[in-house]
């Protein structure tokens, strides 16, 4: 708990807004900085709490030595000229969700789910069960919801269940879970953290303050989280070894099939991944397998990462908007067998598409759209694949609602950012559903 303390805010945003409030009743003298403008409403309401907002890209200015705590939005670079100012004159950095977490005075379960891909899904399809179960569940973290929003709610014996990224594990001290997730390891973030070492080092803190009463769950396929984990003191639970499997026809959990794989909405080998660790926290929380199965007999995905639109002739229709990278795409194009109609291509970014070549075989034609796709035509002619462009979105869709055929996969997963045609990777996410729902 934070009392009578001088505090700056490093950057807005939601997370910096509901710190400030959940700060505001302890006699604290609060400052919050961001470089943008920020929802006027929300800046007044702060300053009706008695806290001040400065915009500012330089903020450092405005930190001195009388401040007692710098509050960093994740998204702030680690050697942000504020923060390195902070740690010279021995400010402790921290961010929201290390601030709230001092601010639960109940006790609760806390899972949290880090990793470097699947966590949004995997924290999505646990709480999807958990609330089937009847149980008293609490979803935040990175998924969109500041813990500081929620601490307040939280009863005793209440389930916290918390999406966590690199960017926030970095600020973290005291905060500690009972059950631990690494969903998997591989290289990213790298201009953030520096090297791959660091961004590793910094996700071991997942397991920070274990004893053997905790519990980590780790991909024992992921060559890298095995290990990083080898000398963590929780006590390991593993996915994708010998008991806990995918298998050609179902997912396995202590060796036995648990749900056949045509019961399963969700596509791709990485979800059944995602679906591995949610059996794992459901076993571990005692809960009868069967939600599981309820739940995964009509979860179509998160939304834009790979989500189940509608079956129209016989035509499957998939939103990957969130892919603007040829990795998501990758992952996507493997989660289908053949006849996909994939839409590719947005904002130029100097993305690689040769990375798709070897998994193109399964692409019946392609949909070049956007700023790209002049070099998206390049890449499907060197590869013989059949392809047409189109400037937007809406055009393509046009053309493929006259030319697919049943048991064809239509697939926006365009490997590039939507920043040339759309404000968010939401929005053009969006507009597909609209296309195919009309
Ligand atoms: P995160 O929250 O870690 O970004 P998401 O669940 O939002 O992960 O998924 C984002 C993308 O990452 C998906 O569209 C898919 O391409 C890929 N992905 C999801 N789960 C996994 C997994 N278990 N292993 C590898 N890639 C995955």
């Amino acid at each position: 708990m934070l009392e009578n303390k001088k505090i700056l805010i490093l950057g807005m945003a939601r997370s910096g807004y509901e710190v400030a409030k959940l700060l505001s009743n302890g006699n604290n003298k609060i400052i919050v900085t961001d470089q943008k403008d920020q929802d006027i409403e929300k800046v007044n309401e702060l300053k009706a709490l008695g806290i001040a907002f400065t915009k500012t890209s330089e903020p450092e200015n405005i930190l001195n030595e009388t401040f007692d705590i710098l509050i960093k939005n994740p998204a702030v670079f680690p050697y942000h000229p504020c923060v390195e100012k902070a740690r010279n004159l021995g400010i402790p950095v921290v961010n929201e969700m290390e601030v709230a977490y001092h601010y639960i005075n109940k006790p609760i379960k806390i899972i949290g789910i880090t990793g470097s891909n699947g966590k949004t899904t995997t924290v999505t399809l646990i709480h999807e069960v958990l609330k089937k179960a009847g149980l008293p569940v609490h979803l935040g973290g990175n998924i969109g919801t500041p813990l500081s929003s929620i601490v307040n709610d939280l009863k005793e014996n209440d389930i916290l269940l918390l999406e966590i990224s690199d960017h926030q594990l970095i600020d973290m001290v005291d905060f500690k879970a009972d059950i631990s997730v690494l969903t998997n390891l591989c290289p990213t973030h790298l201009d953030y953290h520096g090297s791959y070492e660091k961004y590793k080092e910094v996700k071991r803190k997942i397991f920070n303050h274990h004893t053997n009463k905790d519990i980590a769950i780790i991909n024992a396929a992921n060559y890298d989280s095995m290990e990083l984990t080898k000398d963590i003191a929780s006590t390991k639970y593993y996915f994708n070894n010998k008991e806990n499997y995918i298998g050609e026809d179902g997912i396995y959990m202590d060796s036995k099939k648990v749900i056949d794989k045509k019961d399963i909405i969700l596509k791709g080998n990485h979800n059944y991944e995602n679906i591995l660790v949610t059996y794992l926290v459901v076993k571990l929380l005692n809960i009868n397998f069967k939600y599981v199965t309820e739940v995964l007999k009509e979860f179509k995905g998160v939304e834009h990462r790979l989500e189940f639109v509608r079956n129209i002739n016989g035509v499957n229709y998939y939103n990957d908007s969130k892919s603007t990278n040829p990795t998501s795409t990758i992952t996507a194009l493997n989660s289908f067998d053949n006849n996909i109609d994939l839409i590719l291509g947005g904002m130029e970014r100097s993305q690689d598409f040769n990375d798709l070549s070897p998994y193109s075989s399964n692409i019946k034609k392609i949909y070049a759209i956007g700023e790209v796709r002049k070099r998206v035509m390049e890449f499907a002619e060197k590869n013989n694949i059949e392809a047409e462009e189109f400037e937007t979105l809406s055009s393509a869709m046009k053309k493929i609602k006259e030319e697919a055929t049943s048991g064809d996969t239509v697939l926006l997963s365009p490997a590039s950012a939507s920043w040339d045609q759309y404000l968010r990777f939401e929005d053009r996410g969006e507009e597909f559903k609209k296309i195919v729902n009309s």
